[in-house]
Protein backbone atom coordinates (compact mmCIF):
# COMPACT_ATOMS: atom_id res chain seq x y z
CA UNK A 1 0.00 0.00 0.00
CA UNK A 2 1.41 3.77 -1.02
CA UNK A 3 1.25 5.99 2.24
CA UNK A 4 -0.56 9.16 1.32
CA UNK A 5 2.05 12.22 1.87
CA UNK A 6 0.57 15.38 3.53
CA UNK A 7 1.22 18.99 3.26
CA UNK A 8 1.23 21.08 6.60
CA UNK A 9 -1.75 22.31 6.40
CA UNK A 10 -1.03 25.88 5.35
CA UNK A 11 0.37 24.60 2.68
CA UNK A 12 -2.36 22.92 1.20
CA UNK A 13 -4.57 25.64 -0.19
CA UNK A 14 -1.25 25.83 -3.08
CA UNK A 15 0.07 23.04 -5.04
CA UNK A 16 2.59 21.19 -3.23
CA UNK A 17 5.42 21.67 -5.74
CA UNK A 18 5.01 24.51 -8.13
CA UNK A 19 2.80 26.15 -6.22
CA UNK A 20 5.12 26.80 -3.19
CA UNK A 21 5.37 30.52 -2.58
CA UNK A 22 9.08 30.62 -3.35
CA UNK A 23 8.63 28.54 -6.30
CA UNK A 24 10.11 31.30 -9.61
CA UNK A 25 10.33 29.47 -12.65
CA UNK A 26 12.91 27.52 -10.98
CA UNK A 27 13.96 24.53 -13.85
CA UNK A 28 14.52 21.61 -11.98
CA UNK A 29 14.90 20.43 -8.30
CA UNK A 30 16.16 17.09 -7.80
CA UNK A 31 15.36 15.10 -4.54
CA UNK A 32 18.48 13.19 -3.25
CA UNK A 33 18.61 10.50 -0.57
CA UNK A 34 20.83 7.75 0.31
CA UNK A 35 20.30 5.83 3.20
CA UNK A 36 23.47 4.28 4.04
CA UNK A 37 24.85 7.28 4.62
CA UNK A 38 21.62 9.16 5.86
CA UNK A 39 22.24 11.56 3.16
CA UNK A 40 18.95 14.15 2.34
CA UNK A 41 19.61 16.52 0.43
CA UNK A 42 17.86 18.90 -2.22
CA UNK A 43 19.72 20.48 -5.70
CA UNK A 44 17.92 23.86 -6.66
CA UNK A 45 18.62 24.75 -10.36
CA UNK A 46 16.98 28.00 -11.13
CA UNK A 47 18.28 29.33 -14.49
CA UNK A 48 20.51 28.03 -16.81
CA UNK A 49 20.17 30.50 -19.76
CA UNK A 50 23.76 32.51 -18.48
CA UNK A 51 25.67 29.27 -18.29
CA UNK A 52 25.41 26.34 -15.63
CA UNK A 53 24.03 26.48 -12.36
CA UNK A 54 26.46 27.45 -10.28
CA UNK A 55 26.11 27.68 -6.31
CA UNK A 56 27.06 26.48 -3.27
CA UNK A 57 25.86 23.52 -0.94
CA UNK A 58 24.57 24.66 2.22
CA UNK A 59 24.61 21.92 5.43
CA UNK A 60 22.04 22.78 7.97
CA UNK A 61 19.90 21.29 10.37
CA UNK A 62 16.49 22.45 9.57
CA UNK A 63 13.20 22.10 11.50
CA UNK A 64 12.05 20.13 8.64
CA UNK A 65 11.76 19.31 4.77
CA UNK A 66 9.48 22.57 3.77
CA UNK A 67 11.88 24.64 5.40
CA UNK A 68 14.89 23.25 3.55
CA UNK A 69 12.61 23.03 0.23
CA UNK A 70 12.09 26.61 0.84
CA UNK A 71 15.83 27.34 1.60
CA UNK A 72 16.77 26.05 -1.56
CA UNK A 73 14.27 27.48 -3.85
CA UNK A 74 14.98 31.01 -2.44
CA UNK A 75 19.00 30.66 -2.57
CA UNK A 76 19.48 29.23 -5.63
CA UNK A 77 17.10 31.83 -7.52
CA UNK A 78 19.12 34.51 -5.81
CA UNK A 79 22.69 32.93 -7.56
CA UNK A 80 20.93 33.20 -10.95
CA UNK A 81 20.77 37.07 -10.21
CA UNK A 82 23.71 37.08 -8.29
CA UNK A 83 25.84 35.89 -11.93
CA UNK A 84 23.89 37.86 -13.90
CA UNK A 85 24.48 41.03 -12.26
CA UNK A 86 28.27 40.18 -11.88
CA UNK A 87 28.55 39.88 -15.41
CA UNK A 88 29.66 36.08 -15.23
CA UNK A 89 28.04 33.37 -17.84
CA UNK A 90 26.40 31.32 -15.06
CA UNK A 91 23.15 30.29 -14.05
CA UNK A 92 21.53 30.03 -10.78
CA UNK A 93 21.72 26.80 -8.16
CA UNK A 94 22.56 25.75 -5.01
CA UNK A 95 22.28 22.63 -2.85
CA UNK A 96 21.00 22.19 0.82
CA UNK A 97 21.81 18.86 3.01
CA UNK A 98 19.38 18.13 5.52
CA UNK A 99 21.57 17.59 8.88
CA UNK A 100 23.82 18.92 11.47
CA UNK A 101 27.45 20.12 9.90
CA UNK A 102 28.96 19.11 13.13
CA UNK A 103 27.95 15.86 13.62
CA UNK A 104 26.61 14.20 10.73
CA UNK A 105 28.79 15.26 7.82
CA UNK A 106 31.08 12.28 6.60
CA UNK A 107 33.60 11.72 3.76
CA UNK A 108 30.80 9.19 2.99
CA UNK A 109 27.30 11.14 3.04
CA UNK A 110 29.83 14.21 1.15
CA UNK A 111 30.82 11.67 -1.63
CA UNK A 112 27.32 10.01 -2.27
CA UNK A 113 26.27 13.89 -2.76
CA UNK A 114 28.90 14.20 -5.15
CA UNK A 115 27.75 11.18 -7.40
CA UNK A 116 23.90 12.69 -7.57
CA UNK A 117 26.04 16.39 -8.35
CA UNK A 118 27.94 14.50 -11.62
CA UNK A 119 24.61 13.16 -12.19
CA UNK A 120 23.97 15.98 -13.24
CA UNK A 121 26.26 15.90 -15.98
CA UNK A 122 27.80 19.44 -15.30
CA UNK A 123 23.76 21.15 -15.18
CA UNK A 124 24.43 22.13 -11.50
CA UNK A 125 28.42 23.28 -10.46
CA UNK A 126 28.65 22.99 -6.59
CA UNK A 127 30.83 25.05 -4.39
CA UNK A 128 30.53 25.70 -0.64
CA UNK A 129 28.22 27.31 1.57
CA UNK A 130 27.60 27.48 5.38
CA UNK A 131 28.61 24.34 6.93
CA UNK A 132 30.92 23.04 4.51
CA UNK A 133 34.93 23.86 4.26
CA UNK A 134 36.97 23.80 1.31
CA UNK A 135 38.03 20.15 2.57
CA UNK A 136 34.38 19.20 1.83
CA UNK A 137 34.67 20.08 -1.41
CA UNK A 138 38.24 18.55 -2.19
CA UNK A 139 36.11 14.94 -0.74
CA UNK A 140 33.35 15.66 -3.42
CA UNK A 141 35.94 16.33 -6.11
CA UNK A 142 37.05 12.30 -6.07
CA UNK A 143 33.59 11.76 -7.46
CA UNK A 144 32.76 14.93 -9.72
CA UNK A 145 34.89 17.56 -12.13
CA UNK A 146 31.40 19.52 -11.47
CA UNK A 147 32.81 21.42 -8.10
CA UNK A 148 34.51 24.26 -7.41
CA UNK A 149 35.97 25.91 -4.31
CA UNK A 150 38.36 23.46 -4.27
CA UNK A 151 41.90 23.69 -2.34
CA UNK A 152 44.80 25.45 -3.71
CA UNK A 153 46.86 22.05 -3.84
CA UNK A 154 44.22 20.33 -5.77
CA UNK A 155 44.37 23.29 -8.44
CA UNK A 156 41.80 25.06 -7.20
CA UNK A 157 41.10 28.79 -6.09
CA UNK A 158 40.75 28.11 -2.56
CA UNK A 159 38.68 29.10 0.26
CA UNK A 160 36.15 32.14 -1.42
CA UNK A 161 35.12 33.75 2.25
CA UNK A 162 38.10 36.30 1.91
CA UNK A 163 37.53 37.42 -0.91
CA UNK A 164 33.31 37.62 -0.61
CA UNK A 165 34.42 39.21 2.53
CA UNK A 166 36.30 41.89 0.22
CA UNK A 167 33.46 42.09 -2.02
CA UNK A 168 31.29 43.12 0.89
CA UNK A 169 33.62 45.68 1.98
CA UNK A 170 33.54 47.55 -1.45
CA UNK A 171 29.61 47.54 -1.47
CA UNK A 172 29.63 48.99 1.89
CA UNK A 173 32.50 51.59 1.02
CA UNK A 174 30.27 52.25 -1.99
CA UNK A 175 26.55 52.54 0.19
CA UNK A 176 28.35 54.98 2.36
CA UNK A 177 29.94 56.86 -0.27
CA UNK A 178 26.17 57.17 -1.16
CA UNK A 179 24.66 57.97 2.36
CA UNK A 180 27.59 59.85 3.36
CA UNK A 181 28.97 61.51 0.46
CA UNK A 182 32.68 60.13 1.30
CA UNK A 183 33.67 56.33 1.34
CA UNK A 184 36.15 56.03 3.98
CA UNK A 185 34.68 53.87 7.41
CA UNK A 186 37.01 55.60 9.82
CA UNK A 187 35.15 56.19 12.81
CA UNK A 188 31.62 54.48 11.40
CA UNK A 189 29.77 52.26 13.87
CA UNK A 190 29.75 49.16 11.91
CA UNK A 191 28.06 46.13 13.67
CA UNK A 192 29.19 43.08 12.25
CA UNK A 193 26.37 40.02 12.81
CA UNK A 194 28.17 36.76 12.61
CA UNK A 195 31.80 36.52 12.49
CA UNK A 196 31.96 33.36 10.66
CA UNK A 197 34.12 32.89 7.75
CA UNK A 198 33.19 36.24 5.86
CA UNK A 199 32.31 38.03 8.97
CA UNK A 200 35.85 37.50 10.67
CA UNK A 201 37.51 39.08 7.23
CA UNK A 202 35.33 41.59 6.99
CA UNK A 203 36.13 43.06 10.42
CA UNK A 204 39.57 42.43 10.17
CA UNK A 205 39.13 45.48 6.65
CA UNK A 206 36.95 47.10 8.53
CA UNK A 207 39.57 47.58 11.72
CA UNK A 208 42.20 48.37 9.06
CA UNK A 209 40.36 51.53 8.11
CA UNK A 210 39.43 52.44 11.75
CA UNK A 211 35.64 51.47 12.03
CA UNK A 212 34.29 51.60 15.32
CA UNK A 213 33.59 47.70 15.71
CA UNK A 214 30.61 46.30 17.32
CA UNK A 215 30.58 42.16 16.67
CA UNK A 216 27.56 39.87 17.59
CA UNK A 217 27.66 36.15 17.22
CA UNK A 218 26.18 32.99 18.62
CA UNK A 219 29.62 31.56 19.44
CA UNK A 220 31.07 32.87 22.50
CA UNK A 221 34.69 31.83 22.05
CA UNK A 222 34.46 33.69 18.67
CA UNK A 223 33.46 36.50 20.04
CA UNK A 224 35.91 36.54 22.80
CA UNK A 225 38.44 35.92 20.84
CA UNK A 226 37.82 38.57 17.96
CA UNK A 227 36.58 41.63 20.58
CA UNK A 228 40.45 41.61 21.84
CA UNK A 229 42.28 41.30 18.47
CA UNK A 230 39.74 43.92 17.01
CA UNK A 231 39.07 45.98 20.41
CA UNK A 232 35.52 45.55 19.25
CA UNK A 233 32.08 45.83 21.51
CA UNK A 234 30.04 42.62 21.79
CA UNK A 235 26.74 42.95 21.24
CA UNK A 236 23.88 40.15 22.31
CA UNK A 237 21.71 38.99 19.81
CA UNK A 238 18.56 40.67 21.38
CA UNK A 239 19.99 43.72 21.71
CA UNK A 240 21.45 43.92 17.31
CA UNK A 241 18.32 46.23 16.52
CA UNK A 242 18.57 48.54 19.60
CA UNK A 243 22.19 50.17 18.64
CA UNK A 244 22.43 53.04 16.88
CA UNK A 245 24.56 52.53 14.29
CA UNK A 246 25.79 53.60 10.60
CA UNK A 247 26.31 50.73 9.45
CA UNK A 248 24.62 47.26 9.95
CA UNK A 249 26.12 44.17 8.54
CA UNK A 250 24.22 41.08 8.37
CA UNK A 251 26.93 38.12 7.66
CA UNK A 252 25.19 35.33 9.36
CA UNK A 253 22.10 33.59 7.89
CA UNK A 254 19.05 35.18 6.25
CA UNK A 255 15.83 37.29 6.51
CA UNK A 256 17.07 39.40 9.73
CA UNK A 257 15.68 42.00 8.10
CA UNK A 258 12.01 41.64 8.39
CA UNK A 259 8.59 42.23 10.24
CA UNK A 260 9.83 42.40 13.72
CA UNK A 261 13.20 44.49 12.86
CA UNK A 262 12.43 46.49 10.12
CA UNK A 263 11.03 49.35 12.39
CA UNK A 264 13.36 48.63 14.95
CA UNK A 265 16.67 49.26 12.95
CA UNK A 266 18.75 51.75 13.43
CA UNK A 267 21.34 52.16 10.87
CA UNK A 268 21.83 54.24 8.19
CA UNK A 269 23.80 51.52 5.94
CA UNK A 270 23.15 48.06 5.31
CA UNK A 271 25.09 46.02 3.74
CA UNK A 272 26.49 42.68 4.60
CA UNK A 273 26.96 38.79 3.25
CA UNK A 274 24.38 37.03 4.26
CA UNK A 275 21.89 35.79 1.24
CA UNK A 276 18.61 36.93 1.11
CA UNK A 277 18.63 39.46 4.03
CA UNK A 278 15.24 40.88 3.41
CA UNK A 279 12.75 38.36 4.21
CA UNK A 280 9.94 40.08 1.96
CA UNK A 281 11.94 41.55 -1.13
CA UNK A 282 9.05 43.43 -2.36
CA UNK A 283 7.85 44.46 1.55
CA UNK A 284 10.65 45.04 3.39
CA UNK A 285 12.77 46.98 0.60
CA UNK A 286 10.27 49.25 0.79
CA UNK A 287 9.77 50.48 3.83
CA UNK A 288 13.64 50.64 3.87
CA UNK A 289 13.75 52.85 1.20
CA UNK A 290 11.01 55.38 2.77
CA UNK A 291 13.10 55.41 5.80
CA UNK A 292 16.27 56.28 3.83
CA UNK A 293 18.57 53.62 4.82
CA UNK A 294 20.54 52.59 1.74
CA UNK A 295 20.85 49.10 1.26
CA UNK A 296 23.05 47.52 -0.95
CA UNK A 297 21.27 44.19 -2.28
CA UNK A 298 23.04 41.10 -0.45
CA UNK A 299 23.41 38.90 -4.47
CA UNK A 300 25.24 42.03 -5.60
CA UNK A 301 27.55 42.66 -2.94
CA UNK A 302 28.23 39.27 -1.80
CA UNK A 303 29.29 37.86 -5.26
CA UNK A 304 33.39 37.88 -4.50
CA UNK A 305 33.06 34.13 -3.63
CA UNK A 306 31.62 33.35 -6.70
CA UNK A 307 33.93 35.67 -8.63
CA UNK A 308 36.35 33.51 -7.05
CA UNK A 309 35.34 29.90 -8.00
CA UNK A 310 34.21 31.21 -11.41
CA UNK A 311 38.22 31.58 -11.99
CA UNK A 312 38.30 27.81 -11.44
CA UNK A 313 36.00 27.56 -14.70
CA UNK A 314 37.67 30.09 -16.94
CA UNK A 315 41.53 30.42 -15.44
CA UNK A 316 41.98 33.30 -14.71
CA UNK A 317 44.09 34.00 -12.15
CA UNK A 318 44.26 35.87 -8.53
CA UNK A 319 44.88 39.87 -10.07
CA UNK A 320 41.65 39.10 -12.21
CA UNK A 321 39.64 37.98 -9.29
CA UNK A 322 40.82 41.14 -7.28
CA UNK A 323 39.83 43.10 -10.05
CA UNK A 324 36.74 41.93 -10.91
CA UNK A 325 35.80 42.40 -6.99
CA UNK A 326 36.86 45.96 -6.57
CA UNK A 327 34.27 46.11 -9.19
CA UNK A 328 31.79 46.08 -6.78
CA UNK A 329 31.83 49.34 -5.42
CA UNK A 330 31.39 50.87 -8.91
CA UNK A 331 28.56 48.33 -9.75
CA UNK A 332 26.77 49.28 -6.37
CA UNK A 333 27.10 52.84 -6.56
CA UNK A 334 25.19 52.48 -10.25
CA UNK A 335 22.75 50.38 -8.41
CA UNK A 336 21.82 53.31 -5.91
CA UNK A 337 21.78 55.65 -9.13
CA UNK A 338 19.42 53.48 -10.85
CA UNK A 339 17.19 53.16 -8.15
CA UNK A 340 17.15 57.01 -7.60
CA UNK A 341 16.65 57.82 -10.86
CA UNK A 342 13.85 54.89 -11.70
CA UNK A 343 12.61 55.92 -8.22
CA UNK A 344 12.41 52.25 -7.10
CA UNK A 345 14.29 50.27 -4.53
CA UNK A 346 17.93 48.73 -4.62
CA UNK A 347 16.86 45.31 -4.60
CA UNK A 348 14.55 46.10 -7.45
CA UNK A 349 17.10 47.61 -9.41
CA UNK A 350 19.84 45.31 -9.41
CA UNK A 351 17.35 42.47 -10.00
CA UNK A 352 15.55 44.80 -12.64
CA UNK A 353 19.00 44.84 -14.72
CA UNK A 354 20.10 41.27 -14.27
CA UNK A 355 16.66 40.22 -15.58
CA UNK A 356 17.88 42.32 -18.65
CA UNK A 357 20.81 40.52 -18.90
CA UNK A 358 19.23 37.03 -18.99
CA UNK A 359 16.41 38.09 -21.07
CA UNK A 360 18.78 39.65 -23.92
CA UNK A 361 20.42 36.14 -23.73
CA UNK A 362 17.73 34.28 -24.33
CA UNK A 363 16.85 36.34 -27.31
CA UNK A 364 19.83 35.99 -28.73
CA UNK A 365 19.90 32.21 -27.98
CA UNK A 366 16.00 32.19 -30.21
CA UNK A 367 17.90 33.85 -32.73
P1 LIG B 1 29.84 30.73 8.55
O1 LIG B 1 29.02 29.56 8.91
O2 LIG B 1 31.32 30.59 8.52
O3 LIG B 1 29.51 31.96 9.55
C1 LIG B 1 28.25 32.26 10.00
C2 LIG B 1 28.41 32.82 11.41
O4 LIG B 1 27.14 33.28 11.85
C3 LIG B 1 28.91 31.81 12.42
O5 LIG B 1 29.96 32.37 13.19
C4 LIG B 1 27.67 31.52 13.27
O6 LIG B 1 27.99 31.19 14.61
C5 LIG B 1 26.95 32.85 13.18
N1 LIG B 1 25.52 32.78 13.46
C6 LIG B 1 24.64 31.80 13.16
N2 LIG B 1 23.40 32.13 13.60
C7 LIG B 1 23.53 33.34 14.18
C8 LIG B 1 22.63 34.22 14.81
N3 LIG B 1 21.32 33.89 14.96
N4 LIG B 1 23.09 35.40 15.28
C9 LIG B 1 24.39 35.74 15.16
N5 LIG B 1 25.29 34.94 14.56
C10 LIG B 1 24.87 33.77 14.09
O7 LIG B 1 29.27 31.26 7.15
P2 LIG B 1 30.00 32.25 6.13
O8 LIG B 1 30.65 31.45 5.08
O9 LIG B 1 30.76 33.27 6.88
O10 LIG B 1 28.71 32.93 5.44
C11 LIG B 1 27.95 33.93 6.12
C12 LIG B 1 26.79 34.35 5.24
O11 LIG B 1 27.28 34.87 4.01
C13 LIG B 1 25.82 33.22 4.86
O12 LIG B 1 24.52 33.73 4.78
C14 LIG B 1 26.30 32.79 3.49
O13 LIG B 1 25.26 32.22 2.72
C15 LIG B 1 26.71 34.15 2.92
N6 LIG B 1 27.70 34.02 1.85
C16 LIG B 1 28.89 33.42 2.07
C17 LIG B 1 29.82 33.33 1.03
C18 LIG B 1 31.17 32.70 1.25
O14 LIG B 1 32.05 32.85 0.38
N7 LIG B 1 31.41 32.02 2.35
C19 LIG B 1 29.51 33.85 -0.24
C20 LIG B 1 28.28 34.50 -0.42
C21 LIG B 1 27.37 34.57 0.63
Amino acid sequence: MVSEITAPTELKKVDPVFGQLSFNDHEQIVFCQDKDTGLKAIIGIHNTVLGPALGGTRMWNYANEWEALNDVLRLSRGMTYKSAITGLNLGGGKAVIIGDAKTQKTPELMRRFGEFVDSLGGKYITAEDVGMETADMDTVRGVTPYVTGISEEKGGAGNPSPITAYGVFMGMKAAVKYQFGDDTLEGKKVLVQGVGHVGETLVDHLYNEGAQLYISDINEAKLEELSKKYKATVVDGNEVFNQALDVYAPCALGATINDATIHEINAKVIAGAANNQLADEKVHGAILKERGIAYAPDFLINAGGIINVYAELEGYGKKEIIKKTENIFNTTLDIFNHADTHNCTTHEAALSIAQNRIDNRKLALKK
